[in-house]
């Protein structure tokens, strides 16, 4: 048994609770917050605070740390790993190397494992760019995301004057998709490769032409896009766009083998929900966390460094014979 905690209940700490339930050689030994534990509501798993792991160090081999990548992890993902083994979803691309050597030297000088920036993107799909690449030497690589909900464009739209609730789907153009898999070589802007779609509920007395201009011309989020708005009531939103948090998306790989022959890798995830979807690839790296520190290694890895065989209950033998 790999012995496991959560550590941040938001949607992605949810997320590690419900996937852990399918893991059967995983134990969840409980939800550690920064809140008062009175105050969290786990679904089963018993809620203990942040300063309690402490006296639990004997009892946990990894600490699946769900804070959020802003400001959370690259403070929580080195302190922690000062004491136990971890793994981490961060998220900001630009900053994976500075956090990468912050975790990995936490990690030498006590010891410990910790798998950085495990998800879908970075993640999965890092994984796939990669393999995009040394297979197909000759060749480009596209990343499309969606059709899916973005948090950041959905709290940028909340925060508009005059806008109650809001929800913003990222949609990838399917066009183009195919036009670069049937080989076409095309110079692609921002505005190419995706849309944007928004349903926002209007405070009363708020005007829709003004809201809608407001979101078309925003700098960094929508100007770069064309942006669908449609203003819908709070009860529609909530049936129709708040169950669920979908997203997805593809790396396309598209390359030659020889002057005459084009080969297609198409990675493709399509995600009910996405933080229960990104919970599920942490917890098989957690599993990869936990038998790497009981093999002896130690220091920060990326889902680049960690063999396959290590996310799999199964044996090696039995890996070879079934999957192979
Ligand atoms: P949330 O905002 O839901 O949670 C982040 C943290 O905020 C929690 O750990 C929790 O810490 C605190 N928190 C949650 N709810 C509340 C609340 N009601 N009041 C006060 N504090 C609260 O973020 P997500 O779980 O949705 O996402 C976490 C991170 O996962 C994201 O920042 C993103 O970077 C990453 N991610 C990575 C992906 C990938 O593919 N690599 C994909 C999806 C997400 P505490 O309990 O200690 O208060």
């Amino acid at each position: 048994m790999i012995n496991v905690a959560i550590v941040g209940y938001g949607n992605l700490g949810r997320g590690v609770e419900r996937a852990l339930e399918y893991a059967d050689d995983m134990n969840l030994v409980g939800v550690f917050t920064r809140r008062a534990p009175e105050t969290v509501a786990a679904e089963k798993a018993e809620v203990f605070s942040i300063d309690d792991l402490f006296t639990k160090q004997d009892d946990i081999d990894v600490c699946i740390l769900c804070g959020g990548s802003a400001t959370d992890l690259p403070e929580q993902t080195p302190y922690f790993t000062k004491y136990f083994n971890t793994v981490d979803s961060f998220d900001t691309h630009a900053r994976i190397p500075e956090h990468f050597e912050n975790v990995d030297r936490a990690a030498k000088e006590n010891n410990n494992v910790s798998i950085i920036s495990i998800g879908w993107d970075p993640g999965l799909f890092s994984l796939n760019r990669l393999m995009g690449e040394a297979i197909l030497p000759k060749g480009e690589t596209i990343t499309f995301w969606g059709k899916g909900v973005s948090q950041g464009h959905s709290d940028a739209l909340r925060r508009i004057d005059g806008v109650l609730d809001a929800v913003q789907y990222t949609i990838p153009n399917d066009e183009i998709i195919e036009r670069i898999k049937a080989g076409e070589k095309l110079e692609l802007t921002t505005r190419d490769k995706h849309t944007r779609e928004c349903f926002v509920v209007l405070a009363d007395g708020a005007s829709e032409e003004k809201i809608r201009e407001e979101i078309v011309t925003m700098p960094n989020y929508f100007d770069e896009y064309d942006t669908t708005v449609h203003f819908v009531s709070q009860d529609v939103l909530n049936a129709e766009h708040k169950q669920k948090m979908p997203h997805g998306g593809k790396v396309l790989r598209v390359g030659h083998t020889s002057e005459q022959n084009k080969e297609v890798i198409d990675y493709s995830l399509e995600l009910d929900s996405n933080p229960e979807f990104t919970a599920s690839v942490l917890v098989a790296y957690a599993r990869a966390c936990g038998r790497l520190a009981k093999e002896g290694q130690t220091g920060a890895y990326t889902i680049f460094d960690i063999a396959p065989k290590y996310l799999s209950t199964k044996s090696d033998n039995q890996l070879r014979k079934e999957l192979l």
